[in-house]
């Protein structure tokens, strides 16, 4: 009897210290949300401002400028002109932590602007000798401001933080680089995060939707360029040169067969020539054939196997034709590979921040490409995708010069950021 009432007591206190510490967790959600609420609209202006003067991969000046002056605004160490204009924030928490991370690209596109938003860029600049407009079409301005946004509501929680988080704008990810030259110029070299986190906008999910990848999130990008020289000849007399257009359609072919008949199905893979440039004349044999293509995968080994296959296949098919040839292979980013464990530990705080898990939607692997791998293939990382589509337009999508985002989001993503790192703070603290 005795024993029923202490464990009915020890029940009843359990519960209700749950409660309290529910309760608080509540109030704190709260707060944050009330922090989002007012930093909104100014920051909807600086994303407005930025939209309007994008900047070309390694130009980000005055993005970064905005950048740093916010960071310093919210009293964070700043440190600048990381691989020429990246940007390190640092905000140290009341309580002791570990250190984690979160990453925002700054960088636009040569693309001219079509939209009419009375906000768009008007920005041109020179590209390989010809002008081009600019034009933030693959959402790096929402992901600026979602890391000033991040940055300003942990900063004003910053007695309760327990840790440390790196606020890490990075230059040129649609060079594929960005992310490699900061690591290169030592962005983590006193100081490393032990995990690191970045959105990038969603073009088929709307605003309030959040999909993720359970593990891959970009592959490899590498691929190759074939040139296939020939002497020429007459259209009417083949036999007289070697044929590069028919050479260079074989390999075509004989790609596609390799991915279907030599690599693993369930190892990812894509080859596609996507450039194909011979000859001017119907009755002209070309001098020469040029081909350009795309491989996507997943694994290390995966790439390695590819490349050794594409190098046979084109030797053999070049040597059979008796073709001379100059094959260039590039190998270029790696594949963003989400950290599943940290995927899942997430997910809840995602799903809580959301409203439910209708709004957390999982995607198939993924064969884009995104430099974030650079960080994540050092330190567990997980990429998000933010949906951005606004509500009443049926499709948009990046890389479009009509590619239009719903600002709606940009609160939306620094809610569930914020309490990504915080809940990911909070549990590493209970369990040292
Ligand atoms: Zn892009
Ligand atoms: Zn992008």
């Amino acid at each position: 009897m005795r024993l029923k009432q202490s464990f009915l007591f020890y029940a009843l206190s359990a519960s209700l210290l749950l409660a309290d510490v529910r309760t608080a967790e509540k109030s704190f959600y709260r707060r944050v949300g009330a922090i989002v609420e007012r930093i909104t609209p100014a920051l909807i202006e600086i994303r407005r401002d930025i939209h309007a003067h994008p900047e070309l991969a390694f130009q980000e000046k005055r993005t970064a400028g905005i950048v740093a002056d916010y960071f310093q605004k919210l009293g964070l160490e700043v440190r600048t002109g990381i691989a020429g204009t990246g940007v390190l924030g640092i905000l140290r928490g009341g309580k002791k932590g570990p250190v984690v991370g979160m990453r925002g690209d700054m960088d636009a596109l040569p693309i001219t602007e079509e939209t009419d938003l009375p906000f768009r860029s008007k920005e041109k600049a020179m590209l390989n000798g010809r002008e081009v407009g600019i034009m933030h079409a693959c959402g790096h301005d929402i992901h600026t401001t979602l890391l000033l946004g991040v940055a300003h509501v942990l900063s004003e929680l910053r007695s309760e933080l327990s840790g440390t988080v790196l606020f890490v704008a990075q230059p040129a990810e649609e060079f594929g680089d960005g992310a490699a030259e900061m690591l290169k110029a030592g962005v983590f070299r006193d100081i490393r995060p032990e995990a690191m986190f970045a959105f990038h906008v969603e073009d088929t999910a709307k605003a309030g939707v959040i999909k993720y990848a359970a593990e891959y999130a970009g592959a490899n990008v590498d691929g190759f360029t074939l040139v296939i020289e020939s002497a020429g000849c007459h259209g009417s007399a083949p036999h007289e040169c070697i044929d590069p257009i028919v050479v260079g359609a074989q390999i075509v072919t004989a790609l596609q067969v390799m991915v279907t008949r030599e690599i693993n199905v369930h190892n990812d893979t894509v080859i596609t020539v996507g450039s194909f440039h011979a000859g001017a004349a119907a009755n002209v044999i070309p001098e020469r054939a040029e081909l350009k293509a795309t491989i996507r995968s997943h694994g290390g080994d995966q790439r390695r196997l590819i490349k050794e296959k594409v190098e046979r296949l084109v030797e053999h098919v070049c040597q059979a034709a008796g073709a001379p040839y100059k094959l260039n292979y590039t190998i270029g980013t790696p594949a963003l590979r989400n950290d599943p464990r940290l995927v899942q530990r997430i997910l809840p705080t995602i799903e809580r921040v959301l409203g439910g898990n209708q709004y957390v939607q999982l995607e198939p692997p993924i064969m884009g490409g995104e430099d974030f791998s650079y960080f994540a293939r050092e330190i567990p990382s997980v990429m998000l995708w933010l949906g951005v589509v606004p509500e009443n337009v049926e499709k948009t999508s990046v890389h479009s010069p009509t590619f239009i985002a719903d600002e709606k989001s940009i609160p939306i993503g620094i809610k569930v950021m914020s309490a990504v790192i915080l809940d990911y703070l909070e549990a590493e603290r209970q369990k040292r």
